[in-house]
C-alpha cells in the first residue's frame, strides 16, 4: 500500500507519521513543509475557552483531541528527540467591564454546564497569577485545562519524526489527482505534481486552505480564512511576561497573548476573507498591538520578533473534513480545521490512521466525514 499526502502541514504531517510508525509506505507532497497556518498559528489547546453556545458536536471532538494531548506530546518528544514546547500553566479570559463581567459569568455557567473547568477570579486574584497584568482587568475565569504547545516546535518535530519513520517528503507542488475508472468506479491511481506522476493507492487531501484547489470545492469545500499575529519578546534584561495565555475581548474585539519559551509572546488573532492574500493589514497589526498593550500594558516595552500572516482551512461548519470523500475510491481528506487545527492535532493522527488503515474510526469523529456536505447537496438536488 502506497499512501501519498498533499500537503505538509499538521493535518498531514500527523497522518504521515502516525502511518510511517505501522511501517506504511507513506509519501509528503509539499513545496515547503510546514510554512501554513500551522506555522502561524496562536498554539492554544483550548477547547473550554472556544467553547460556545450550540456548538456541542464540535465541543466533543475538541474535548477528545485535548485529552489524547499529554501522551501525544511525549510520545512526539521521545521519537523526534525534540521539545515542543507543552505548557499546562491554563487560560485566563479576563474582563475589563461589568458588561465583560456579565459575558464571562455567562460562557463560565454554560461550560460548568457542560461538566467542563472554569473559576471565577477577582481582579486582585488575577493580579497574584499575573502580575503585568493592567490594574483595569476587573475580573477573570480560570481554565486550567485549556494548554498551549510551540505550534512551530510541533511542525518540526514532526517533520523529523516522519524523516526517522522512513516518510518521503517531494518538495513539490501537486496540481491534480489521477483516477482509474473501471465500470461504475473510480478509484485513485496517481498525484500529479508539476515535475512528475507519483503513483499512488490511496491519497490524502491535506493541503489547508488550498484543499479545494486540488480535488475542486464540489468534493471538498474549504475556504481561505486569513489571521494575523504578531510575535514579541522582551528586550534584554527585561523580566516582565506572561506564564498564562490571556484571552478575551477589547472593546468587543478578540485578542489573545499566548506565552512561548524566553518570555516571547504570540498575539492574535485576527479574522479576514480576503481569499489566498497573506500580506498582513495595518489595520488589523494596529487592532492587535492597541488590545494586546490594554490587558498587558508592559507590552510597549517588548520588541516586535515577527508580523506574519495565515489561511485557517475554513469548511461550511467550521468543523473538520475527516475521511472518505465521496464518490473517488481510496481518496481520503484531512482538512477544513480552522481555528482548532494544533488543538485537533493528535485526534486527525488517529482518526486517519484508523480510516487509511481498515482500523476502527473512533466514535467522536465520525460524525465529521466530508460526505455530510456532499449527501447533503445530493438530497437538496
Ligand atoms: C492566525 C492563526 C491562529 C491560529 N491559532 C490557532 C490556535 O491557537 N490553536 C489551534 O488549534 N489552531 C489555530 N489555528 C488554526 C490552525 O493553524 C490550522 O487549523 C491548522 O494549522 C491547519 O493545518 P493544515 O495542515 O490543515 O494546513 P496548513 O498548515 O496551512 O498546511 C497546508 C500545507 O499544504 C501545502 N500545500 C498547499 N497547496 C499545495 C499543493 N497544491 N500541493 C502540495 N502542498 C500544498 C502548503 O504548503 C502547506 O504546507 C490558527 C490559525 C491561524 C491562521
Amino acid at each position: 500500500m502506497k499512501v501519498v499526502i498533499v500537503g505538509g502541514g499538521l493535518a498531514g504531517l500527523v497522518t504521515a507519521w502516525r502511518l510511517g510508525q505501522t511501517g506504511c509506505d507513506v509519501t509528503v507532497i509539499d513545496p515547503a513543509p510546514g510554512t501554513g497556518a500551522s506555522s502561524v498559528a496562536g498554539g492554544m489547546l483550548a477547547p473550554v475557552s472556544e467553547a460556545w453556545f450550540g456548538e456541542e458536536d464540535r465541543l466533543a471532538l475538541d474535548l477528545a483531541s485535548h485529552s489524547l494531548w499529554r501522551q501525544f506530546a511525549n510520545e512526539l518528544e521521545a521519537d523526534s528527540g525534540l521539545e515542543i514546547g507543552f505548557k499546562t500553566e491554563g487560560t485566563i479570559q479576563f474582563a475589563f467591564n461589568q458588561d465583560d463581567l456579565r459575558d464571562l459569568a455567562r460562557t463560565r455557567e454554560f461550560q460548568l454546564s457542560l461538566g467542563l473547568d472554569a473559576v471565577e477570579l477577582s481582579g486582585a486574584e488575577v493580579r497574584v497569577l499575573e502580575p503585568f497584568l493592567s490594574p483595569n482587568v476587573l475580573g477573570a475565569s480560570l481554565v486550567k485545562s485549556d494548554h498551549s504547545v510551540d505550534n512551530r516546535a510541533l511542525v518540526i518535530a514532526l517533520i523529523t519524526a516522519c524523516e526517522a519513520r522512513g516518510v518521503e517528503f517531494i518538495r513539490e507542488k501537486a496540481i491534480s489527482i489521477e483516477f482509474e475508472t473501471i465500470s461504475d468506479d473510480s478509484n485513485v491511481r496517481a498525484v500529479t505534481t508539476e515535475m512528475q506522476l507519483i503513483p499512488a493507492s490511496q491519497v490524502v487531501i491535506a493541503a489547508g486552505a488550498w484543499s479545494s484547489q486540488i480535488v475542486g470545492a464540489e468534493s471538498l469545500d474549504v475556504r481561505p480564512i486569513m489571521g494575523e499575529v504578531i510575535r514579541v519578546a522582551p528586550r534584554s534584561g527585561a523580566a516582565a511576561t506572561i506564564t498564562h495565555t490571556i484571552r478575551g475581548t477589547v472593546r468587543g474585539f478578540p485578542v489573545y497573548l499566548v506565552p512561548r519559551a524566553k518570555g516571547e509572546i504570540v498575539i492574535g488573532a485576527t479574522q479576514l476573507e480576503t481569499g489566498f492574500d497573506i500580506q498582513p493589514t495595518a489595520g488589523g497589526i494596529f487592532q492587535l498591538l492597541r488590545d494586546a498593550r490594554e490587558v498587558f500594558p508592559y507590552l510597549s516595552e517588548m520588541r516586535i520578533v515577527e508580523i506574519m500572516a495565515g489561511l485557517r482551512p475554513g469548511s461550511p461548519d467550521n468543523a473538520p473534513l475527516l475521511g472518505p470523500i465521496a464518490n473517488h475510491g481510496g481518496l481520503y481528506a484531512a482538512t477544513g480545521h480552522y481555528r482548532n487545527g494544533v488543538l485537533l492535532t493528535p485526534a486527525t493522527g488517529d482518526v486517519m490512521l484508523a480510516y487509511l488503515t481498515g482500523g476502527t474510526v473512533p466514535e467522536y469523529a465520525r460524525a465529521f466525514t466530508p460526505e455530510r456536505f456532499t449527501s447533503l447537496s445530493g438530497a437538496r438536488g
